[in-house]
């Protein structure tokens, strides 16, 4: 049969030669007249359909004529499921009288599966997968990917998050965790001899250092499982023959086990996978065949080849899984149901771009498909009356307004439409009034009052624990009014616990407590918590960059180098003479291009932070490093360096020296550690001055050390005044903190006092002690009450009023708080 209607060759002009030539034939044309209410819409849409536009619209279909928009696409696949629920319920229809189009389904079948388990709709989705989204499929080419970019980083996180690519020997987080500690971008050279040179250093390392000893295990680990994923990629290494690289394949998915992975994979997957797994070899296989044929046998080609291929072939190849025939909604596109019938049919996705789509021309493909625009158009609305004749009882047509923020034009097909027909429209509000989902349901009894929750009367089938959620909406509510409040749920875990977890509140008040511990209480008592106590680390990701804080060890490391071998020379900066200052400039210089050599960096951004250290355009006066010495020869205030990296308790670093003195630094029972960068020591008044290197060049201000946010320079000035008064056997005291700024610019550059007071009160160096003891007191005091907040449990949200620019805003934890709400 040949649906054709000469009058309107908005629909059928692309049928006129066909239809001619059936006539010719001496086919004869006939009238329809089987389902005679049904031809009156037919006929209306036939004779109507793009061509009328001012008369009235026909009423007579209007109670089974529907039109529904929606917010967005997920918006719109809800109103369907949702329509779909009331026809279920309300018509006693039977699911597969129901059918569901889409000129353009792959951009809603993620969405429907999504939806309609949701809402528990039984479906039978038609659509064809595309190759290129397959986990198995995606699985073999991450997998040679890795190859190709030879161990790019990233290629290897993609390639094992799939859960096709499981190697037992091989543990992805450890493989991350030591790219980032050791900065291994890519290179299968470089992983093995960064490994083995940290293997090396660790281990001529004797001090004893748990850390060491994990980060030990831990290279060696990534060592193993970096040479067995060189070992399944070596064949793929060298030039093959098409059937050889066919051959590697096939090995690779059995030495890979992908037919057990997919078996024992839920049911819902095995099929999808395995018929994608299948599809790609027998593509892969066609393919092999056409590339012998046209090019030959023996010619070899490199991976590269081979895998830029395989990804056009899985993008262009689609495959399909089997229909359960008369199961559920069918769902599908509008091609696949011409000639059928429906009880009820939604025509979904009328936006101009999806239906009518845009025309693109198919002469890049060939020139003998090429069509034109008008006529494609015309193919297209023919499509959509075809549509039109495929339902009994309730036409539904379905458009969203927007896709992201992105306003979308309705359909020009369903402009003319409603040119001709009045139709019932409906939008999320038309459904509101009615729970479809025990989503929804979960949502409505969150907004009651507690009085009317305790009233409603749910159905056990439902699995609703409701004493459970009054529990939680309870608590937020709590959290809400009071979000500081001194109770479990706003982080004051102290009250209301087992005593073992008491007691381990204690145990944890035993441990050290360094500078930085301490201070991130100080701001965000919650922060710490998490760190601290649950140990939560985020993960990052290698960079082949020198990043500021790498900087600024190696800056530490060369100055602490320094220092120590010119104690041994003898010579001392301090209006030192020109031919020390030349013998210290070799020294410094020597030293530094050494350590920057050691480092192998090759980023564009590591260039430029050597120039700033040695010297741009190699001159060496427009160095940090020449700016160093010029600044320590011109010292006057009479304080020699004398102590460098001065480490106290266990200290995580372990070039931290420490004097031979034998002596634990406690504000009372608090146990503390640190690395004190340089302690400057004068000799003749017996004081002592603290130095800080910053590459930042900030120092803390005023109100932190009064309030005791900033407790890193207190700190050492106590502890380095008792660690010395103890090594020297004499009181020694402290005269003041010092940040020694490395920062480049000439403004920047220099040494900083940090006072508890503002520049201009006398400086006398009894005023200089008194000001550092002050500071020492308040820390001591401070850090007192913090660890007693510790050990009673409070671990609350930030209280800071500033705390956004003070902590939380490169802060990583910010996902997971709930400062956001408060804020
Ligand atoms: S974002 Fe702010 S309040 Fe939240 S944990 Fe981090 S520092 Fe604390």
């Amino acid at each position: 049969v040949l649906d054709y209607y000469r009058y309107n060759p908005l629909i059928f002009s692309h049928l006129d030669a066909c239809h001619d030539r059936f006539i010719g034939k001496g086919f004869k044309e006939i009238t329809d007249l089987s389902t005679p209410t049904k031809s009156k819409f037919i006929n209306s849409v036939r004779e109507n359909f793009s061509l009328k536009t001012t008369e009235k619209q026909d009423n007579n279909f209007k109670d089974q004529l529907n039109v529904i928009s929606a917010g967005s696409r997920e918006k719109e696949i809800e109103l369907v499921a949702k329509q779909i629920k009331l026809l279920l319920q309300n018509k006693n229809t039977e699911p597969n009288k129901i059918c569901v189009v889409f000129n353009l389904i792959e951009k809603y079948s993620p969405i429907i599966r999504d939806r309609f388990s949701l809402f528990g709709i039984p479906f039978n989705l038609t659509d064809r997968f595309s190759l290129s989204t397959s986990e198995p499929v995606k699985g073999i080419i991450h997998f040679l990917e890795v190859a190709e970019d030879d161990f790019y980083y990233k290629n290897i996180l993609r390639a094992f998050s799939n859960y096709f690519i499981q190697i037992a020997e091989v543990d992805l987080s450890n493989l991350l965790k030591v790219s980032v500690e050791l900065k291994i971008v890519s290179g299968y050279a470089n992983w093995i001899s960064r490994i083995t040179d940290k293997i090396n250093e660790l281990s001529s390392n004797y001090d004893e250092n748990e850390r060491r000893e994990e980060l030990i295990k831990n290279c060696r680990q990534a060592e193993k499982e970096i040479q067995k994923i060189k070992s399944m990629l070596v064949p793929f290494e060298k030039k093959l023959t098409p059937e050889q690289f066919l051959n590697e394949i096939l090995s690779l998915i059995f030495e890979l086990n992908f037919p057990a992975t997919i078996l024992n994979a839920k049911n819902d997957v095995v099929e999808k996978d395995l018929k994608a797994l299948n599809t790609f070899i027998n593509s892969l296989r066609e393919f092999i065949e056409i590339l012998k044929l046209e090019s030959g046998k023996e010619i070899k080609y490199e991976l590269r080849f081979y895998l830029n291929q395989i990804r056009t072939l899985t993008a262009f190849s689609r495959y399909n899984i089997a229909e359960k025939s008369g199961y559920g909604v069918q769902i599908t596109t509008l091609n696949e149901i011409r000639g059928l019938n429906f009880d009820y049919l939604f025509i979904c996705g009328l936006n101009d771009g999806d239906f009518p789509t845009r025309f693109s021309p198919e002469i890049f493909f060939s020139g003998s498909f090429a069509k034109e625009e008008v006529r494609y158009q015309i193919e297209q609305r023919y499509l959509f009356y075809q549509a039109l004749c495929s339902w009994r009882k309730e036409l539904f047509l379905t458009y969203p307004l927007f896709e992201e923020k992105k306003e979308l034009v309705q359909s020009s097909f369903l402009q003319d439409f409603l040119k001709i027909f009045s139709t019932q429209s409906k939008n999320e509000q038309s459904f509101s009034s009615t729970i479809f989902s025990k989503r929804e349901l979960l949502e409505h009894i969150g907004f009651l009052q507690y009085e009317e929750r305790k009233s409603i009367n749910i159905s056990e089938e439902l699995n609703i624990n409701l004493q459970k959620i009054n529990h939680s909406i309870e608590i937020d509510k709590k959290r809400k009014e009071d979000p500081f409040g001194n109770f479990g749920y706003s982080g004051f875990i102290g009250e209301n616990i087992p005593n073992i977890l008491k007691d381990q509140l204690n145990e944890i008040t035993d441990r050290e407590f360094s500078a930085t511990q301490l201070e991130t209480y100080a701001k965000c008592p919650y922060k710490f918590f998490l760190e601290n106590i649950l140990r939560i680390q985020t993960v990052e990701e290698p960079l082949e960059e020198l990043e500021a804080f790498e900087f600024g060890s190696l800056l530490h490391s060369i100055l602490f180098i320094f220092y120590s071998s010119l104690k041994r020379t003898g010579i001392v900066l301090k209006n030192c003479s020109e031919n020390d200052f030349k013998m210290a400039e070799k020294l410094l210089f020597d030293l530094a291009h050494k350590k920057f050599d050691d480092l192998n960096l090759t980023s564009e951004s590591a260039f430029f932070e050597r120039e700033k250290l040695l010297g741009i355009n190699d001159k060496k006066k427009n160095s940090i490093l020449y700016k160093f010495l010029l600044e320590e020869r011109n010292r006057d205030d009479g304080y020699i360096p004398s102590f460098f990296e001065l480490g106290f308790g266990k200290v995580k670093n372990e070039s931290a020296k420490r004097i031979p003195v034998k002596k634990e630094i406690k504000i009372s029972d608090v146990k503390l550690r640190g690395k004190i960068d340089r302690v400057d020591v004068n000799d003749s008044d017996k004081t002592l001055k603290v130095v800080d290197y910053k590459l930042s060049g900030t120092k803390p201000t005023i109100e932190d050390l009064k309030t005791g946010l900033s407790l890193q320079l207190p700190l050492y000035l106590y502890a380095s005044k008792e660690l010395i008064s103890a090594y020297f056997k004499d009181d020694y005291k402290p005269a003041g903190a010092q940040i020694f700024s490395l920062k480049y610019s000439e403004k920047d550059f220099g040494i900083r006092l940090v006072n508890l007071y503002k520049k201009g009160k006398n400086d006398s160096l009894e005023n200089k002690i008194e000001n550092a003891e002050e500071m020492i007191k308040i820390c001591k005091s401070m850090v007192s009450t913090y660890v007693k907040a510790i050990s009673e449990g409070k671990f609350n949200l930030s209280l800071l009023d500033n705390r956004e620019s003070k902590i939380c805003r490169y802060c990583d934890f910010k996902k997971i708080c709930r400062i956001q709400e408060i804020n």
